[in-house]
């Protein structure tokens, strides 16, 4: 499981941060890959990455603001070209249908995958034998969701050495051990299954917010997460501004890594003011507050682990 930013900048197109979007590729996990947000050359971002269209399985919208979906129509289009067959699940807020529906019949694109579109609401929007998704309204200028991703917990698996070294084959006594059976092998031995299961595998949370003023969503969704990704558009001294329009600052977002107990934050959505040289600073304001802090710059994979970054 890792992250690959592919757009970390705020509103418009700057030449060091292209606008947002980020891919979370699960490849062990599902062989695919899930992006957030989509915003306007994401495409041609991806031509830089390893990340394959192709695999990209599910793409949620934080919001309907042109910086976060402009991409979209492009994407999907290519995405025909690219090896494209698989279904494609589009999650978003009210209007993302209306909005790539028209675009793709105004240029008479015809996809050559099934696409379905999912208006979320509040609440779970996804869930399966391996992962739960749920979203919450974040305060924005207009509706904008955050999403809480969990991986479900895993079995552990089955010490196979172990019981081939007592002389057991595979077969049918293995599932029974697997089970947590107490079993009685032929030589009259009894064994307890459950010392033969390695601990389960803690499934992962990675929690992906949109654009944000700081709000109570915002704790509920990074509780305990693994990894919080966050929006930083402002510096640490820019609260009124970030009020203003409905964002966050760098000080903040730690401030709600740390409330929230999360283990890992990484800021994104910066804005252009800030040149190179200003990150530095940027980080240490977070790192001041919260010290697993990291800014995500285009192009960087995040691999996710258990331990902090
Ligand atoms: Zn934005
Ligand atoms: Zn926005």
């Amino acid at each position: 499981m890792n992250f690959v930013f592919l757009g970390t900048g705020a509103g418009m197109p700057a030449k060091a941060r292209n606008v947002s979007s980020i891919a979370l590729q699960l490849l062990e996990e599902r062989k695919s890959v899930w992006l957030f947000d989509c915003g306007e050359a994401t495409q041609h971002q991806i031509l830089h990455t390893s990340v394959k269209p192709g695999k990209i399985e599910k793409i949620f919208i934080t919001h309907l603001h042109g910086d976060h979906i402009f991409g979209l129509p492009g994407l999907l289009s290519s995405r025909s070209f690219q090896d494209g067959k698989n279904m494609l699940t589009l999650y978003g807020p009210k209007g993302i249908e209306e909005y790539v529906m028209t675009s793709l019949k105004i240029s008479g694109t015809h996809l050559k995958y099934e696409l379905e579109i999912v208006e979320v609401e509040e609440g779970i929007v996804f869930e399966d034998a391996g992962f739960v998704v749920e979203a919450r309204k974040l305060e924005h200028g207009i509706e904008c969701f955050g999403y809480r991703i969990m991986e479900k917990d895993r079995p552990g698996e089955l010490q196979v050495e172990a019981l081939m070294n007592l002389g057991i084959k595979p077969g049918p006594l293995f599932k029974r051990i697997k089970n947590g059976e107490i079993v009685q092998l032929e030589n009259g031995t009894v064994i307890n299954g459950a010392d033969f299961v390695g601990e389960p595998k803690k499934g992962k949370v990675i929690t992906i917010l949109g654009d944000t003023r700081t709000c109570e969503n915002s704790y509920k969704l990074a509780e305990n997460c693994d990894y919080l990704v966050h929006e930083a558009t402002f510096a640490g001294n820019s609260e009124e501004l970030a009020y203003e329009y409905f964002h966050s600052t760098t000080t903040q977002a730690a401030k709600t890594a740390l409330a929230a107990n999360a283990k890992n934050l990484i800021l994104t959505h910066i804005s252009s003011r800030y040149i190179a040289e200003d990150v530095e600073e940027l980080l240490q304001e977070a790192v001041g507050i919260f010290p697993n802090t990291v800014i995500a710059e285009d192009l960087i994979k995040i691999e996710i682990q258990n331990k902090t970054v």
